[in-house]
């Protein structure tokens, strides 16, 4: 990326201005979360302070403002992820929430013998809600393996399937490794025998483009404060029919279209997964957060992402007590992350040590502890990029751990 474009880009996140001690903090934690820019946070700020009401509910002049704004931001979600329409779109507190409310609303689906079916690479949120929801079935979990070029084993996904599958679910893209998984493949072969595809979409947002049409899965689920949102917003987007076929999760205000002590009866989707008061300034948030994506040059941010995994991944790749996880460096289905184990050295002592100098990274098992298990670790390193970080910053992390070895080996 030109270096006046990425610098007009930083100069949008008041975060990365801050400084320690007079030295620049680096962020590059982007896959546990990203930084926000100004114009979120604008969005927000300007909702309270003029808009401020409860959404769908009372008649007056500032819930209609807000009720609007919360409408609007349903849609902006719906043309950002090219769903047929807003209906499709329920607001969730984020990917967990999302899965949670899916495995839920599977229990009268399902029942003993059926199949669940993860892969090796699945985040803890695309793990634990299917175990409870297989504890409550009886139905059993399977899961396809994770190959040394830590890509997915697509033999074992295709020997796994059978008319028992009733639900597959994947990541788009690991948090742990980056790979980006053939979901659009993966969907289809589900589909083919039978399965609700279910596609947990909380590392693509922020990188990929996404198309939940063209992928074709039932229901796909997103966080907001993955891409430059605020936290406790997310998504669960879900084909028309599939949504009409679950059950309210949560009972409770706005989701009823009539409660007596006869009995109630329930909105429609997507309102009957939505009890209660709702995130109305993380709404709000989150479509200012997709305006912003939409006005940047996508394909070039995509391409400054993958310079930055290829330079830091080679550059790791150089030093001999490292070990890299993931696809290799000029892989394109992988997302913008890099993640290492030094020989030698613990991952905390390393994060820490990268801490004291402000460069802010995540160490550990990046709840994906069966993944960790598979590869036979407890933990990596992660470097993971967003559009705005730099060459420099690549450089800074790659300096300091080489510098480390160096002194402490
Ligand atoms: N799935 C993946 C792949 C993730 O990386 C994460 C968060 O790190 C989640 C699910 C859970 O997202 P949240 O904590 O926002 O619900």
């Amino acid at each position: 990326m030109p270096e006046a474009a990425l610098a007009q880009l930083r100069a949008q996140f008041p975060a990365l201005q801050l400084k320690v001690a007079d030295t620049p903090l680096v962020y590059l934690d982007n896959a546990a979360t990203s930084q926000k820019p100004h114009c979120v946070i604008d969005a927000m700020v300007n909702h309270w302070q003029r808009h401020n009401a409860n959404v769908h509910r009372a008649s007056h002049r500032l819930s209609r403002f807000a009720t609007e704004a919360f409408e609007e931001a349903r849609q902006t979600v719906a043309r950002f992820i090219n769903a047929p329409s807003a209906a499709q779109i329920v607001w969730t507190r984020g990917t967990t929430e999302s899965i949670n409310l899916l495995a839920y609303g599977f229990t009268n689906q399902l029942k003993a013998g059926d199949e669940v079916l993860l892969t090796a690479m699945e985040h803890h949120a695309n793990i634990v809600p299917w175990q409870l929801l297989c504890e409550r079935t009886g139905a059993v979990l399977n899961v396809v393996p994770v190959l040394g070029d830590g890509r997915l084993d697509m033999a074992q996904f295709a020997a796994l399937l059978s008319p028992r599958t009733k639900v597959f679910a994947v990541g788009h893209a690991s948090n742990a490794l980056g790979t980006i998984h053939p979901v659009q493949q993966m969907v289809a072969a589900a589909k083919n025998v039978g399965a609700i595809t279910v596609v947990d979409g909380a590392q693509a947002v922020a990188h990929l483009t996404v198309d939940v049409q063209a992928l074709d899965c039932d229901f796909y689920a997103f966080s907001g404060h993955k891409m430059f949102a605020p936290s406790g917003i997310g998504v669960l987007y879900g084909k028309a029919a599939a949504l009409a076929a679950l059950p309210p999760w949560q009972g409770g205000g706005e989701m009823i279209e009539k409660v007596s002590f006869s009995g109630s009866r329930f909105q429609a989707p997507p309102f009957r997964f939505e009890a209660g008061t709702p995130n109305i300034e993380g709404a709000i948030g989150l479509a200012a957060a997709i305006e912003f994506i939409n006005a940047q040059p996508r394909q070039q941010w995509l391409a400054h992402e993958q310079a930055l995994r290829q330079h830091t991944y080679q550059r790791l790749a150089a030093l001999p007590e490292v070990t890299l996880y993931g696809p290799p460096a000029d892989a394109n289905d992988v997302v913008s992350l890099v993640s290492i184990t030094i020989d030698g050295v613990h991952g905390k002592d390393m994060g820490m040590l990268l801490d004291q100098q402000q460069v802010a990274v995540r160490v550990g098992h990046h709840c994906a502890m069966p993944l960790m298990e598979q590869l036979g670790i407890n933990g990596t390193l992660r470097i993971s990029f967003a559009a705005y970080n730099s060459l420099a910053e690549a450089d800074r992390v790659v300096d300091l751990i080489a510098g480390f070895l160096v002194d402490t080996l």
